[in-house]
């Protein structure tokens, strides 16, 4: 067991990284900093076949966003570095060649179409201590034939040599010990000669191990190759320091059957991916909590309590408090289904509970992409009348445009309800009304605008509604005179004759 808690994220850049992954690396976090331990970033690229350009850009980005920062990655370099597994070939070459000494792994030389033939011959095919006899390896052909082959530069790979009728325990801090029969593992590749590369199972367990990690905290359908890791360390000679590992159950589809996938996502209108993705070779984009205006704590918050819970019914939690409280005893066994409902429901709760000038400095690129240019202590004001009303910062445009433009239209449905013969003139005496009022505050407004209704017996819904429309262009907002009283006295009598003028024509 290693004394300090290291943990590693380890995503192979295949494309954007899924929100079940994002899952995976909080749960590191929270582990981690709980501990005082470090959480690492290294990057799986062993496989080029599934390489995606910009993927490893992409990862770094989402973490920056999320402000989960790691203490070493490929970025940031560290101890251990490199952090990217391309650049560590020399490293697994030894230990490739020391299993192979031991007698531990062993070359084969079949190619494709012979391990085809013997896949259609042999019903559920597996290369094992029963089959490799049969096949062209080192265990099966000469010393000579062997050397010659690979002197001629004929292509191999390197597989494990799994003894067979060996109990392999898996020690998981959330399913306890699992004990699996080595009889039923198969020789995995470790190593292709065709790249030079190891596979994931030999990179992953080397790297796992010169990096000190001590919990290798990952996705569920990762826990099937766990005994070979097991085995692995084992044959390294490496079982003392070997990590513990927790398995994460699967994030479910909304209704609960099977994982949750990018076309739930698509299908039912939410991001899968922390960030907005451009798929570098289709030009297909897919959308992302960031652009889709959540907050980084809110999604933080929601995907901690989606297979972790704090045993009561608090939902709202910092990181701070999610760091304290995160324990694998209340992590579940079983797939936490994704309830986007929930997720807005939070990103609404931290909306409210952001401060109005953190809030306003977010919504400025929104408003600059309405072309529309504000005071920050203008648009915090706004935000702060409106934030109640949304659950996303870009649908605070929808809410309070008003705010920032003049209506260029009304609402027919309202008009007709609202608009009477003796609107205009009513306006016109509101108009005047506005002008006079040397102290523009509301409650000076509602006061003398009150007085004004009632002394002339007009009907109080109609005029306000018709007033409303007048300077919103519909009949929703906020209160009429916290309108009146933001865009100021100028603005408001400006709309007032815009519409009288309009309305009437
Ligand atoms: N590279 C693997 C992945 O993409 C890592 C799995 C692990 O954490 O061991 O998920």
């Amino acid at each position: 067991m290693r004394e300090r808690v290291r943990v590693r994220f380890a995503p192979s850049p295949t494309g954007p990284l899924h929100i079940g992954g994002v899952r995976t690396a909080l749960y590191n976090y929270l582990f981690a900093k709980q501990h005082g331990g470090d959480f690492v970033l290294r990057i799986e690229d062993t496989d080029s076949q599934r390489f995606v350009p910009g993927a490893e850009q992409y990862i770094e980005d989402a973490f920056q966003w999320l402000g989960l920062e790691y203490d070493e990655s490929p970025s940031k370099g560290g101890e251990f570095e490199p952090y990217r597994q391309s650049e560590r070939k020399e490293i697994y070459h030894q230990y490739v060649r020391e299993l192979l000494d031991k007698g531990a792994a062993y070359l084969a030389f079949d190619t494709p179409q012979e391990l085809e033939a013997k896949r259609t011959s042999i019903n559920n095919f597996q290369y094992d201590a029963t089959t490799r006899v049969q096949m062209r390896n080192s265990l099966t052909l000469s010393q000579e034939e062997v050397q010659s082959l690979v002197e001629s530069g004929a292509q191999y790979v390197v597989r494990i040599k799994i003894e067979p009728g060996i109990d392999i325990k898996v020690n998981d801090l959330i399913r306890g010990e699992v004990v699996i029969n080595s009889s039923v593992l198969d020789d995995k590749v470790i190593f292709k000669s065709a790249d030079e590369l190891p596979t994931y199972h030999l990179a992953n367990v080397v790297d796992d191990h010169l990096m000190n990690i001590s919990h290798v905290i990952r996705g569920e359908e990762w826990l099937p190759s766990a005994p070979l890791h097991v085995w692995l360390y084992r044959s390294l000679g490496w079982e003392d320091s070997m990590p513990q590992f927790a398995h994460l159950p699967l994030l479910l589809k909304p209704e609960g059957n099977g994982k949750l996938s990018k076309r739930d996502g698509d299908r039912l209108g939410f991001p899968v991916f922390p960030l907005q993705w451009k798929d570098p070779k289709t030009g297909e984009l897919s959308s992302g909590y960031r652009e889709s205006g959540y907050l980084p704590e809110a999604v933080i918050n929601f995907l901690a309590l989606l297979g972790w819970n704090p045993g009561n019914d608090q939902e709202i939690f910092s990181l701070k408090e999610l760091i304290e409280l995160f324990s694998f005893d209340r992590a579940g066994k079983s797939g936490a289904k994704f309830d986007y409902e929930k997720a807005k429901w939070f990103n609404h709760k931290y909306i409210q509970s952001t401060p109005n000038g953190e809030l306003a400095q977010s919504f400025l690129p929104v408003l600059a992409e309405k072309g529309v240019s504000a005071k920050p202590e203008y648009v915090e004001k706004v935000v702060g009348l409106m934030k109640d009303r949304v659950s996303f910062v870009p649908e605070l445009w929808q809410q309070s445009s008003f705010f920032f433009v003049a209506p260029t239209s009304y609402d027919e449905k309202t008009v007709k309800k609202r608009w009477k013969a003796e609107s205009p003139a009513q306006m016109e005496e509101l108009i005047a009304i506005l002008q006079e009022m040397d102290d523009f505050s509301a409650k000076n407004q509602e006061k003398i605008i009150m007085k004004w209704i009632e002394d002339k017996h007009y009907h109080l819904g109609n005029v306000m509604n018709v007033f409303r429309l007048a300077l919103v262009g519909e009949g929703k907002g906020p209160h009429i005179f916290d309108i009146t009283t933001l865009i100021g006295k100028e603005e408001s009598i400006k709309r007032l004759k815009k519409a009288v003028s309009s309305i009437n024509l």
